[in-house]
């Protein structure tokens, strides 16, 4: 059989393109992502889509290290389920939150839910987590070979899967067009089919809990840009025959309206449809919870039969405080199945560091982060790409928060990833050629009965997201990034 080529960096397309071939290409992009679902609602009405605009999205894939990859696809599962089972570990979670509840209310609130649940004794004892894993191809300050080192993990709304498998197919045209091979194209660019495997995971979920005119109950933000990426999930599910019939968007106020309880704690839609599945692609910012009524919908979701996905042992399981945690000295060892996979994990790990400790070493990075900002991010236990602390802000916030909020965040190290060129394509906007960094994300799911030893997990699917080198948040929905897929050489 014949060798597949090798593809090398040296294979890359040499930047700049002729502007002719820039105006072709962007031109033809326009047109395909519109005639393929790579659009956004526009920030002005982010309630309808009667108007929508191309989705920002990088002209051609940026290179990204191919064992690199590899190795982000290889954890995956593993990740998967090391975090459905972190979600049943109380005494854990519990005491890696028991300093951040004090000043933090949103984390407090899923604390309070996670308990009385617990105490009750869960009736549904399936779990499945759909997840996202995003990490940066990092180069320390001594200018070293690239590694792989986690951002976080996502176990509510990962999103973009949409996007980022229309945006693969996109850049193997222009590959294409740019007169690469068929082998070489699809060497570089690898299949990427995350909406199928998401809407896979809600089939099993949905068969499992074995009624079919039970229906997916999908919880969403009141209006939301990315409507078009979530529907896409929805259309798989269709053609799997869940259809339109049995799927119903709600926001969490809605869903205190429209959502009961019965005496076995079969979760009612509407008093009249059973829920078999939630699909959380809201719930994880505090804005998504306005009132105590958000909160009581949460709540009775949690308590019952419905299958949640993430339940909130999964989504408590999910802070960046546990993250840090997780980095501490033989923690993840404690929860993996191995030491082989305990220390593939641990090998993505930043430095992460709690504000308090008495540990000198540690209260030495503190020291060094109010001196040195700029080598790190400080977070709070947030979601959705828009509250770490950047440079000179962390030197501020470190002067301005309480010991005891200081528990409620943690420090990271800032990660740097290589500088690339590429072309960002952004609606009503010039064709812009940048230097770029990327963020990788693995999709990947998993699930199982708790206590069970079987637990199915599957990788399926990966998005780049790329953004301007000095900027600092990172998300395609906050406007930082754009949506890319990566050139693995
Ligand atoms: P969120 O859950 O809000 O997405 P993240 O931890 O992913 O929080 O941070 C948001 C963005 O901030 C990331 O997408 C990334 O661009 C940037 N970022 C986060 N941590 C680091 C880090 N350690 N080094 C460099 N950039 C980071
Ligand atoms: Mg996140
Ligand atoms: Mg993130």
């Amino acid at each position: 059989m014949e060798q597949k080529r090798r593809i090398l960096l040296a294979d890359y397309p040499l930047l700049p393109l002729d502007e002719e071939v820039v105006e072709k290409l962007h031109g033809d992009a326009l047109d395909w992502a519109h005639a393929n679902g790579l659009v956004m609602r526009t920030r002005e009405a982010r309630d309808r889509s009667d108007v929508c605009m191309t989705a920002p999205f990088a002209l051609l894939p940026s290179p990204f290290p191919r064992e690199l990859f590899q190795h982000a696809v290889k954890v995956q599962n593993d990740i998967a389920r090391l975090y459905l089972q972190l979600a049943h570990e109380r005494d854990f979670l519990m005491k890696c939150h028991a300093q951040v509840i004090k000043t933090d209310d949103f984390t407090r609130k899923m604390v309070e839910i996670y308990e009385k649940v617990m105490d009750e004794g869960l009736v549904q004892p399936f779990t499945l987590a759909i997840q996202r894993s995003d990490y940066m191809a990092h180069k320390d300050s001594f200018g070293s070979e690239l590694s792989l080192k986690q951002i976080e993990v996502n176990n509510i709304a990962s999103s973009m899967g949409g996007h980022a498998e229309r945006v693969t197919r996109l850049h193997r045209r222009h590959l294409a067009e740019l007169g690469y091979q068929l082998d070489e194209i699809s060497s570089a660019c690898p299949d990427n089919e995350p909406i199928s495997m998401i809407g896979e995971a809600l089939h099993k979920a949905w068969t499992i809990y074995g009624k079919k005119d039970a229906c997916i109950l999908v919880v969403v933000e009141n209006v939301n840009q990315n409507q078009i990426d979530q529907r896409l999930v929805e259309y798989d599910l269709e053609k799997r025959g869940i259809g339109s019939r049995l799927v119903h968007r709600q926001t969490l106020t809605q869903c205190y309206e429209s959502l009961t309880l019965d005496s076995e704690k079969r979760l009612l839609y509407k008093n009249n449809t059973e829920v078999a599945v939630i699909y959380f692609r809201s719930g994880y910012s505090p804005e998504h919870y306005p009132t105590d009524r958000e909160w009581d919908a949460r709540l009775m979701m949690e308590r019952s039969q419905a299958i949640r996905t993430p339940w909130i042992g999964l989504q408590l399981a999910n802070t960046k405080k546990v993250q840090q945690v997780l980095a501490e000295d033989g923690v993840v060892e404690r929860f993996s199945a191995s030491p082989r996979i305990a220390a593939s994990l641990r090998s993505t790990f930043a430095g992460l560091w709690p504000l308090n400790s008495n540990d000198p070493s540690i209260k030495k990075i503190v020291t060094l982060a109010e001196k040195n900002p700029h080598c790190f991010v400080l977070k709070p236990q947030l979601e959705g790409g828009a509250g770490n602390y950047y440079g000179d802000e962390i030197a501020e916030k470190l002067r301005s928060l309480s010991i005891e909020e200081k528990d409620a965040h943690i420090l990271m190290e800032r990660l740097s990833p290589d500088v690339v060129k590429n072309y960002l394509i952004r609606a009503n906007q010039p064709v812009l050629l940048a230097d770029v960094v990327g963020e990788l994300g693995i999709y990947g799911y998993a699930y199982g009965v708790h206590g069970d030893r079987e637990i199915i997990a599957r990788t399926g699917g990966h998005i780049l997201r790329s953004k301007g080198k000095d900027v600092n948040e990172g998300g395609v929905a906050v406007g930082a990034a754009v949506i890319d897929s990566p050139f693995l050489y």
